[in-house]
């Protein structure tokens, strides 16, 4: 799939997408100097021929471009790309590792900058696609000091001890990640007038149609197939409840691997937003004034005992487990998540944890089917939007592998 400036072009919704790819005056050019992001940065200010021109080009049969993906102090995700001999890009343990210069990452100190890249999972690259049937790859990886320890910010690292010797229990995610489109000035989410608020309160958004409804679908369906491209196992796309949100579904994922699946969506969710030149955040609530949901990191569970007959007491069981360590949980389930998880839109408070069949405002969802059917999985709803993949799978796994805790009493609710 290619994103060229053309279709771009046709598929801007609002007048401040479209302006981002008029020619920039010399006021304008002299205000965006000092901006963070200017109106016109990146491929948009290109004309999308010269772009084509050298997409074009053929690769050089013998060469695949690798572009190592990693995560940053801070969760983001960046990348820089080198080339290899195909035979060298079959699997994760014929790459390379490398290296990056952590000091400009806050990874590592300047006198010792180096920080080692070591690749764990390999992605087909949807961004350059090229014609001669080969894929140039995406490589998830994760971050050491030379000596060959994990860095602290290696949470992949860490995660990953509760998974290793538990592969019997087959341990499947389904992580729901919400996200927020927002302007290039990273104030006006899509579809609001700037400076003010959308005249029509929540409820027509939600999985909506419909050009006063829906704003962003098409950053949505490019990330949607661009993941599908890739080989993310993304499950599924919805509007969401705040206009200028929307939301996608990566799972059921296997253990680590759910972790490293979605890592790598939000680094495609990124380029996207790149190549749309529409700014995306995953903050927990990005308009706190008003009466807006915020966005949350949904993540759904099951183990192999959980999905077969009488599954749904092992279920309980490990909400118990869950319940008992609600604070720990708390604590890694992301920055900021205090101002989602208030007991309003569709969240349980932070102070409490509570479980409940079909309930949206529980800690702890089990859905109607899982009920019905005696077996199935739960659904944590506690994680923000932010929040590190790796920790919260790894988090879970820990407790619910864990000792038995005491029954709680559920608080059921009608599905609304
Ligand atoms: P919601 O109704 O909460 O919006 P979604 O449909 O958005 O739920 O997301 C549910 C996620 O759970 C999907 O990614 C789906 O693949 C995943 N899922 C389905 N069955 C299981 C299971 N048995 N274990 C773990 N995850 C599951
Ligand atoms: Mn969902
Ligand atoms: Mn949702
Ligand atoms: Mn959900």
């Amino acid at each position: 799939m290619k994103f060229a400036a053309a279709a771009i072009i046709a598929i801007a919704t609002s007048a401040s997408q479209a302006l981002a790819f008029a020619p920039i005056s010399s006021q304008q050019r002299s205000t965006s100097l000092n901006a963070v992001l200017s109106k016109a940065t990146g491929q948009s200010s290109m004309d999308p021929a010269v772009i084509a021109r050298y997409d074009a080009l053929p690769y050089p049969d013998d060469s695949i471009l690798a572009e190592y993906v990693w995560v940053d102090a801070i969760g983001n995700t960046r990348s820089k790309t080198r080339t290899l001999p195909s035979k060298k890009t079959e699997s994760v343990d014929s790459l390379p590792k490398w290296n990056f210069d952590g000091s400009s990452t806050d990874q590592a100190p300047g006198d010792d900058s180096e920080v080692i890249l070591k690749p764990q999972r390999i992605f087909k690259d949807p961004f350059r696609v090229r014609s001669d049937g080969k894929a140039n790859i995406l490589v998830m990886c994760d971050t050491y000091t030379p000596a060959g320890e994990a860095l602290p910010t290696n949470s992949r690292a860490y995660a990953e001890q509760f998974f290793l010797g538990k592969e019997d229990e087959e341990t499947w995610f389904g992580l729901e990640q919400e996200f927020t489109l927002f302007n290039l000035d990273e104030k006006t989410p899509l579809g609001w007038p700037e400076g003010g608020m959308p005249s029509r309160e929540q409820g027509p958004y939600y999985c909506s149609v419909g050009p006063e409804n829906n704003f962003g679908r098409a950053i949505t369906d490019s990330l949607y197939k661009a993941c599908l491209f890739a080989g993310i196992d993304i499950s599924g796309v919805n509007g969401e409840v705040m206009p200028g949100q929307q939301e996608y579904q990566v799972g059921p994922c296997i253990g680590i691997d759910a972790g490293d699946q979605l890592m790598m969506s939000r680094y495609i969710l990124q380029r996207v937003c790149e190549d749309f030149q529409v700014f995306c955040t995953l903050h927990p609530k990005p308009i706190v004034e008003g009466d807006w949901n915020g966005a949350g990191m949904h993540t759904n569970v099951s183990t192999k005992s959980m999905r077969e007959e009488g599954g749904l007491e092992v279920i309980k069981q490990a909400i118990y487990k869950l319940g008992a360590k609600h604070s720990e949980h708390i604590e890694i389930y992301g920055e900021g998540n205090e101002l989602r998880l208030t007991g309003k839109h569709e969240t349980a408070s932070i102070n409490d944890f509570c479980y409940g069949v079909a309930n949206r405002g529980a800690s702890i969802r089990i859905g109607r089917d899982t009920q019905d059917d005696g077996f199935g999985y739960f659904e944590d709803r506690r994680p923000s939007s932010n929040a590190d993949p790796y920790l919260v799978t790894g988090k879970i796994m820990s407790t619910i592998m864990g000792p038995a805790e005491p029954e709680i009493a559920p608080m059921d609710r009608e599905e609304s």
